[in-house]
């Protein structure tokens, strides 16, 4: 793989790097260049540390995580494309992101001209957003590892009010790993977000949603026009922030 990236960089030729496709859409007239599709396997487990070649389809290798007992992204189950494309845009739904599990990414960099091992903090990752989307000419992203815990078989604590709801749990308590990685593809299957090849409502180019980030202040004066418009009890739905620090949705 490295090689052809080397091979197109050194001629000048443009470079499509694609992992699963689910989050480009390609314009008619084609890509004129290098499209390079990401297809190396491997899912290493070594207790809690998880290692995963970049072409590993995202999915999958979540519900390898979750037969093996491990919390930390049983809530990212159904979301298409590939282990490596999940750092570039801190992928994330139902309360958990992987910036939270992972510990490095090794990636090739394109501009160093070598391979080098990024941690945590050097990802700098916020809400949908990495360093490897701020600089997309820069990497290519060839392993990722994460760090997963060992609760006993146990989920992460449930964090997204709908799944808490709909697990009929407090938000922050943790339930049976399976039940919270089936009760997320069930939510997401209702929403027509798990691909079915036999149903095309589920079939997709793509995805732009985020969510809106507020600061407290901003909130406040959110839920406070809420209980105006809809009486006092009515609270609306909040997910805290990460660990990483969250930056305003892109304009769109
Ligand atoms: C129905 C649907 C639901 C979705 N739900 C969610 C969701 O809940 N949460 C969420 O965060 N996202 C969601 N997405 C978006 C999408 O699943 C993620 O962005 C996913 O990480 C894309 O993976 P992919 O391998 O298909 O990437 P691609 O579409 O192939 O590529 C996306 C971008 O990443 C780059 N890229 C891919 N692989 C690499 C690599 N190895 N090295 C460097 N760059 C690379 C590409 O160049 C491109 O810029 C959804 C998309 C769809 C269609």
């Amino acid at each position: 793989m490295i090689a052809a990236v080397r091979e197109a960089d050194d001629s000048g030729t443009p470079l499509l790097v694609i992992g699963g496709g689910s989050n480009l859409v390609i314009g008619d007239k084609g890509f004129d260049g290098t499209a390079l599709v990401v297809a190396t396997k491997g899912f290493a487990l070594d207790g809690t540390r998880l290692e995963l070649a970049a072409g590993e389809v995202w999915t999958d290798a979540v519900a390898r995580t979750v037969e093996a007992g491990l919390a930390g992204v049983e809530c990212l189950a159904g979301i298409p494309g590939s282990a490596g494309a999940t750092p570039i845009q801190n992928v994330g739904a139902y309360g958990q992101e992987v910036s939270s599990t992972i510990t490095e990414v090794v990636a090739y960099d394109r501009r160093a001209g070598e391979t080098v091992t990024l941690g945590n903090e050097d990802c700098a990752f916020s809400y949908r957003h990495s360093r490897f989307k701020a600089d997309p000419e820069r990497y290519v992203v060839l392993r990722v590892r994460f760090r997963l815990e060992d609760a006993g078989g146990l989920s992460g604590p449930v964090k997204y009010a709908e799944t808490a709801r709909v697990l009929g749990v407090a938000p922050g308590e943790r339930v049976p790993l399976a039940t919270a990685r089936e009760t997320v593809l069930k939510l997401r299957s209702g929403k027509g977000m798990v691909l079915d090849p036999e149903d095309h409502d589920t079939w997709s180019a793509g995805s732009f949603f985020t969510n809106p980030v507020l600061d407290d202040e901003a909130f406040a004066a959110f839920r406070a026009r809420v209980r105006e418009r809809l009486g006092d009890g009515v609270e609306p739905p909040r997910t805290p922030r990460a660990r990483a620090t969250p930056r305003p949705p892109p304009p769109g």
